[in-house]
């Protein structure tokens, strides 16, 4: 967008301590794609770069400015056009997802996804430009200038990091019926400090959100388990439950049926498993029906009387 006529909002908008501002415009505002012009009320019109047409009933727009300058606007429409019922999802047509920080998540195939590679050397990117903000005097030119190129840093890292999951999350919900994920405490695991750093980088409340909105939008079902089933610790072949297992042990062998397992994609395989036990999908003894979904997303639902346990001790 043309930043000219925006100038008039300048004043809600301070740069650059939060990475994106906003405000919202709830109504009278007008399109025109052959002309290439959003027209706001009190702002009046401005020059746009459409990245698609769209046709239906335009709901509010949200205009955003990133911290680097570049001006955005996001217009909601609807369609009319209903979500897609959930298709049917059965043993072979599910997959179980089980993040870490190993790896980024493990599928109950036994795919691993790593952590992608740019983030590390974009953190050490970001260090040193953050080193040189610090070193420029306050109210300076040269530090508005450092304080630009570490804003384009930061927003480079979101980008690819956000490029990273979508393609992920993409190809998960295509090729699989139903997703099975773990519900995390995310918000509660950041108090440990230690461990925040990595799990904001790998961002997986921002993969499950997105999980969750390309279910709905492809005729998918998310389902997700309580984070209380003890999914590292049984075996997924037997039942074993492990009890003695540590944080620090990858790799085990199970002592009932003497399957190796690796600790990860054990996890995912029983992700799965009970979520689809609590489907009734499955039985312990892994006897498979296929039901159509009456529910597209059980959230953590819990049907304890319906999910015989596995064999403790
Ligand atoms: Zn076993």
């Amino acid at each position: 967008m043309d930043p000219g006529p925006i100038q008039f909002y300048r004043r809600f908008v301070t740069l650059p301590k939060n990475p994106i501002q906003s405000f919202q415009v709830p109504q009278h505002y007008t399109v025109d794609f052959e002309q290439g012009r959003v027209k706001l009320p009190k702002i009046g019109e401005i020059t746009t770069v459409f990245h698609r047409v769209f046709t239906g009933k335009m709901k509010y727009a949200t205009v955003a400015v990133t911290s680097t300058g570049k001006w955005f606007i996001s217009i909601l429409v609807d369609d009319g056009k209903p979500e897609p019922a959930p298709v049917p999802f059965a043993l072979d047509t599910t997959l179980g997802i089980d993040v870490g920080l190993a790896d980024f998540a493990t599928l109950s195939t036994g795919e691993k996804i790593e952590n992608s590679r740019y983030l590390q050397n974009s953190l050490q990117r970001l260090k040193v430009l953050q080193r040189r903000v610090s070193r420029k005097k306050k109210g300076s030119k040269n530090r508005q200038k450092a304080i630009l190129r570490l804003a384009r840093c930061h927003e480079k890292v979101a980008n690819q990091r956000n490029d990273f999951l979508h393609n992920l999350s993409f190809r998960v919900v295509s090729e699989n019926q139903a997703i099975a994920v773990e519900s995390l405490n995310v918000a509660g695991m950041q108090k440990n400090y230690k461990l925040a750093r990595s799990i904001s980088d790998v961002s997986w409340s921002t993969f499950f959100a997105m999980l969750e909105y390309k279910c709905r939008k492809y005729g998918k079902t998310l389902l997700k388990i309580g984070q209380f089933d003890p999914s590292s610790k049984i075996c997924s072949t037997c039942g074993y439950l492990k009890q003695d297992l540590a944080l620090a042990d990858r790799e085990w062998v199970c002592p009932d049926c003497g399957t190796t397992h690796d600790r990860d994609i054990n996890a995912a395989i029983n992700i799965k498993k009970f979520a689809l036990q609590e489907q009734n999908l499955v039985g312990v003894s892994g006897a498979e029906r296929t039901v159509e979904p009456v529910d597209s997303l059980p959230m953590g639902r819990r049907m304890k009387q319906e999910t015989p346990p596995f064999r403790a001790g």
